[in-house]
């Protein structure tokens, strides 16, 4: 994989380099099938498991970035976003001068599945609050609140790994995905504890879980502004989530800050990050 710059306006565009530069833009309409992981397809070409970067992208403010890929799946990495937060930071951000548009939320949508929720209400800011309740001793019911502002997502959401037991490993095997897996790449669950600990924070698995709201989100294609509230969702629920909202124009609008956001005019207005892994 490797990051490169897009003028403003381009949004997060994945480019297959093993598919003569095949593009696929990081929005709602392109979303495939969505189980373990998040997929992208346009005309019939695949990108799995985008969540993770794209929820990077947003924690660092990142609007337009070309991501080329010489296969069909991100890297895992180490199953957080850690990794690619470093990887764009030691590449560089530059700011435009066009001022960011945000999708402000104007009215409550709510969406319910069994026992799944999901809901975005009015607000200021971005902000979330998930909760999950997966029947495991280390885990049980969990909640974590926050708003993704002023660093917060660095420090409390970035670093939270993903995780699974060794069945959703097969399972995910068959489905020709985590060809890179081990156990460096998620916290894998045993009957009453963990293989590999220990764990970056108590909470880590609802942590992770924002991390993938986030990156889900993402194919909003635009940051929001909005409180998110999320409960045993999961990749179908945040991504009905979206679709929900991008269909229904009386829910959203578009805004922007042109004074907050421009970066004092002086430098050019170009690229926004670039590095390589
Ligand atoms: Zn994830």
């Amino acid at each position: 994989m490797r990051l490169l710059p897009a003028k403003a306006g381009t949004g997060i565009v994945f480019r297959r380099t093993d598919l003569d530069g095949f593009e696929i833009e990081a929005i709602s309409r392109n979303v495939a099938r969505v189980s373990y992981a998040t997929s992208l397809m346009k005309k019939g070409v695949l990108i799995s498991t985008t969540e993770h970067l794209l929820s990077a992208f947003v924690g660092l403010g990142i609007d337009n970035a070309i991501v080329e890929l010489d296969n069909l799946e991100l890297p895992i990495l180490d199953g957080s976003a850690r990794p690619f937060v470093d990887m764009i930071q030691k590449g560089g951000i530059r700011k435009h001068r066009r001022a960011r548009k945000y999708l402000k939320i104007l009215r409550e949508v709510e969406l319910r599945e069994g026992n799944k929720f999901i809901a975005v209400y009015p607000a200021d800011h971005y902000s979330v609050s998930y909760s999950i309740n997966f029947p495991h001793p280390l885990i049980g019911k969990e909640t974590f609140k926050v708003e993704l502002t002023n660093g917060s997502y660095l420090r409390k959401i970035a670093p939270a790994r993903t995780f699974g037991s060794r069945a959703d490993e097969q399972a995910m095997r068959d489905m020709g995905l985590i060809r890179g897996a081990s156990r460096e790449n998620c916290i894998v669950l045993t009957r009453d504890g963990i293989e590999n600990g220990p764990l970056r924070y108590p909470d880590e698995f609802v942590r992770h879980k924002v991390l993938d709201l986030v990156g889900d989100l993402a194919l909003l294609g635009k940051q929001v502004l909005g409180n998110v509230v999320a409960d045993r969702a999961g990749h179908a629920m945040h991504t009905a989530l979206v679709s929900r909202i991008l269909r229904d124009k009386t829910l959203w609008e578009e805004v922007s800050f042109p004074d907050q956001d421009r970066d004092n005019g002086s430098r050019p207005a170009r690229a926004e990050a670039a590095a390589g892994l």
